[in-house]
This record gives C-alpha cells, sequence and structure tokens, in this order.
C-alpha cells in the first residue's frame, strides 16, 4: 500500500459495535453505515427508540417519552433530510397562533404559570428539568436559511405518527445490523502489537442466553446510561479494567399518565399548549408537575370530542408519587386536572408509563461525568462515549451526540488504518 494515506474514505471494510439502540445510538449507526461501516448496534430492551416512545392505540396517538424536538444542530436538519423524513415533521398547532393565556377567574395568575412556555421550556413542561432543555442562542449558521425555515427551526415539532417515527425510520434503515434484545455484558480490548484494529470483542445476553464474544470489531460507541455502563465489565489486555472512577449519577422517576375526556365534560378547556405547576402549588393540593394539552398541540392525534392530556408525575419534586400505584397516580391525576381546567368525572382512557430513570440529574458532579468519560475514552482505544449523559438531555442534543461519536470513530479507523501502513 502506498500514497492512500491522505484519502478519507477507509480502503477496507471497518466494523463497529453501537451500545444502546436510542435516538443517539441509532443516529451514530446509521452514520457509519451510510459511510459504508458494518456496524452492529446491540439494543437491550425488544424495542429501540429509548426514550422516545409513541403509541397508536383507538384513534389516539401519543407520546410516553420526549414529545417534542427542535432543529438546532446542524446534525438533526442532516438527518432529517438524509432520512427524507422534513415532510413528516408536525409543528405545534399553538405556534401558528399566539399563545392565548386566560388566567382563572378567581385565583392569582401565579396558581398555574404558563410564562411563555414554548419559549422558555421548547416543549416540556418539567421544571426539574426545563433549564436542560433550553437552547443556545442562535448561531451564525442560521443566517443562510430563509427566514421562515428558521422560525421553523426555532419551534419545537414532533412526527405525523409521533417521536417514534424518527427512530423508526433509523431502523428501518438499519435493517439486520440493529440486534434487538441484546444487552451487552462485557467489552474486552485485546491488541496483539501487529493487528492495530479489530481488537474489540463483546458478549450480549439475548433472552434466552448468553452469547460469549463471536464478532470482533474495530471500535465501540457506546450510548447506554452510565448506570448501564458501570454494570458492564471491560477488559483491557486480558485484564479487569476498573470502571470505579465512573460517578454514581442520580436519576429522576417520572411517570408519564395519559388521559382523555369528552370535551363536554371538561368545564376549562385553557388555551395554549400546557400548565406548569409550581412546587408551592402542593400546598394547595396540587401535586403533579404539570400537564401537556396534547390534542391542542396537534389536534389530530384525538377524535374531535375528546382532549388528551399528558401529565407528568414524579421527578425529583416527589421521587415516591412517581411510582405509586395506578388507583393513587389516577387519583392524584383526575384530581390536578379537576382542580386545574375543570374536567370532571373520569377519565375515558387512564394509561400510565413509569420511567425508572427518566433523566441524570446533573449539578456540580456533572465535570466528573465528563472528566470519567475523557478517562474510559483516553483509556480504551477506539472506545467512544456519547448520549444524554455526555451532551445534553435534548433529542437535539443527543442525536448531535450520535453523530460527532460517528465522526470521531471514523477519524480514528482512519488513522489507525494509516498506522498498519506503516507497520506494513
Ligand atoms: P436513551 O434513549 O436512554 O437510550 C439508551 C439505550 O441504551 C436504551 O434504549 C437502553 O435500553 C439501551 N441500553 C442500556 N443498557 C444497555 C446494554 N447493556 N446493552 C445494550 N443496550 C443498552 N427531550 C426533548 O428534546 N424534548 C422533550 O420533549 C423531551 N421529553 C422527555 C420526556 C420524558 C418522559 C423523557 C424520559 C425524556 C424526554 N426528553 C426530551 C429527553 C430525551 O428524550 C432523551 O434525553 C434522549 O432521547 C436520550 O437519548 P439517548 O440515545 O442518549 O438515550
Amino acid at each position: 500500500r502506498t500514497d492512500d494515506k491522505k484519502t478519507p474514505i477507509l480502503s477496507s471494510v471497518k466494523s463497529v459495535a453501537v451500545v444502546g439502540g436510542g435516538v443517539s445510538g441509532l443516529a451514530a449507526a446509521y452514520k457509519l453505515k451510510s459511510q459504508g461501516v458494518s456496524v452492529t448496534l446491540f439494543e437491550a430492551d425488544e424495542r429501540a427508540g429509548g426514550k422516545l416512545k409513541s403509541v397508536s392505540r383507538d384513534g389516539l396517538i401519543w407520546d410516553e417519552g420526549a414529545n417534542t424536538m427542535t432543529e438546532r444542530e446542524a446534525e438533526v436538519t442532516n438527518l432529517l433530510d438524509i432520512l427524507g423524513i422534513r415532510e413528516k415533521r408536525q409543528f405545534l398547532q399553538i405556534l401558528l397562533e399566539p399563545l392565548r393565556w386566560r388566567p382563572p377567574e378567581n385565583k392569582s395568575n401565579s396558581r398555574v404559570s404558563d410564562k411563555n412556555l414554548t419559549e422558555r421550556f421548547g416543549s416540556i413542561i418539567l421544571g426539574a428539568i426545563c433549564s436542560k432543555f433550553s437552547q443556545r442562542k442562535d448561531n451564525n449558521k442560521e443566517r443562510k436559511i430563509s427566514s421562515a425555515e428558521r422560525k421553523k427551526r426555532r419551534g419545537s415539532f414532533s412526527f405525523y405518527g409521533g417521536m417514534q417515527t424518527l427512530t423508526d425510520s433509523l431502523c428501518n434503515e438499519l435493517g439486520d445490523n440493529l440486534k434487538l434484545n441484546s444487552k451487552v455484558l462485557s467489552l474486552s480490548y485485546n491488541h496483539d502489537g501487529n493487528m492495530l484494529l479489530d481488537n474489540w470483542s463483546v458478549s450480549y445476553a439475548t433472552n434466552r442466553k448468553e452469547y460469549s464474544p463471536k464478532s470482533s470489531f474495530d471500535a465501540v460507541i457506546m450510548t447506554a446510561p452510565l448506570c448501564n455502563v458501570k454494570e458492564m465489565k471491560i477488559k483491557k489486555m486480558g485484564l479487569p479494567f476498573d470502571l470505579g472512577f465512573l460517578p454514581e449519577v442520580n436519576y429522576v422517576p417520572l411517570s408519564v399518565i395519559i388521559t382523555t375526556f369528552k370535551k363536554e365534560n371538561v368545564k376549562k378547556p385553557l388555551a395554549g399548549f400546557g400548565v406548569l405547576v409550581p412546587s408551592k402549588e402542593q400546598q394547595n393540593g396540587l401535586k403533579t408537575l404539570g400537564t401537556l394539552f396534547s390534542s391542542m398541540m396537534f389536534p389530530e392525534r384525538a377524535p374531535s370530542d375528546v382532549y388528551l392530556y399528558t401529565t407528568f408525575v414524579g421527578g425529583s419534586r416527589d421521587r415516591s408519587l412517581a411510582k405509586a400505584s395506578v388507583d393513587e397516580l389516577k387519583h392524584v391525576v383526575t384530581s390536578d386536572l379537576r382542580k386545574l381546567i375543570g374536567a370532571e368525572g373520569e377519565p375515558a382512557l387512564f394509561n400510565c408509563f413509569y420511567w425508572s430513570k427518566a433523566f441524570p440529574l446533573y449539578g456540580r458532579n456533572y465535570n466528573s461525568v465528563l472528566e470519567a468519560t475523557k478517562e474510559m475514552e483516553g483509556s480504551l482505544p477506539g472506545f467512544f462515549y456519547a448520549g444524554n449523559h455526555r451532551s445534553g438531555l435534548s433529542v437535539g442534543k443527543a442525536i448531535a451526540s450520535g453523530c460527532k461519536a460517528a465522526d470521531l470513530v471514523m477519524s480514528y479507523l482512519n488513522s489507525s488504518e494509516i498506522c498498519s501502513d506503516l507497520v506494513d
């Protein structure tokens, strides 16, 4: 081999393992596959998508994870274009109309605060995490696009069919490269001095059995939450690689409750897309964190005679309530909706989904997380860490993180190829 050292295109097929099939892992795997890499994505669950989870039932569509996203990161724009799903975006109805907030007549405005939620929180109304979703100011790149498109990119959107439309498109593209029900248990890095690549082996468990390492990989992108990485066994050159330096991450538990009410049974249907319940309202008996008016955000997600609501319970405000019994959750949610919007009687539909670890709650320990992930990458050649634990909680940031890891892997494979040329 002689003069191919500068070319960015890999001269032989390389293989990469991606661990975790949330939106970050799917985006990373898709990017690598489209650049000719042989990629295997291991997902522990029976479905991919992670925190993007949409349900379609009885003429209703709802999301049990992320409800909306934005397109501020260039990686998101690229992904939507390449997947050809830009036309499937569904913008918040509310953005097309001015937000008309009418405070409850008899109470002060502070009872429930809207505080221009669209702008401040982008999409979600969980006080505990809202600051994490707030976006950076527009950057110069935005100047080049039309003002209409710029407005859209600032806006929050979902997809027809819900947020999972995005991850389903990625899964379709990945086909057999995606291994569901495949929980990664251990990773092993070996390097015999001659071989510069092909150094990683992965062992994983399926529902039926545990597989010992079979295939070898040139690099690994890890997108599983840090609490799951901590459970994995990693070996380097035959010796255990101690992950004790990974910090304990504090997680926020959350229940997402879906309800529907006949329109005639909702006496004060507020305009707007949701309510955030400030913590001080607990003393007035309100126990939920907030509610999205899902059928006002996206009217065609429910029959025209019903309202569809998405209520959040628990969070850092009341951890134990997040995993309360279904009966208790039903009581809490119907009681709050009665007070907030005058929803009378029992909901026609009641559905709850519990996330035991909805979000990593970073305070001062964020730096230690960053340092630990850098240490992992520095000590383990060909190992890259991506996802919401590293680069921010929003869907857009998770996608950007996955895409950036894919780029780093491509550079690593290229440079390893150059080294191996030198050895030859
Ligand atoms: P995840 O989606 O957590 O994916 C990680 C994957 O790794 C999972 O599928 C898991 O099963 C897998 N895994 C774990 N261990 C292993 C193993 N050993 N082997 C193989 N696989 C493994 N963001 C917004 O921008 N807007 C919103 O409106 C919004 N709302 C939200 C509402 C809720 C209720 C929640 C929970 C999150 C919300 N978010 C929102 C945040 C956003 O959805 C997430 O931060 C983002 O989707 C995370 O993507 P990820 O790929 O980094 O991680």
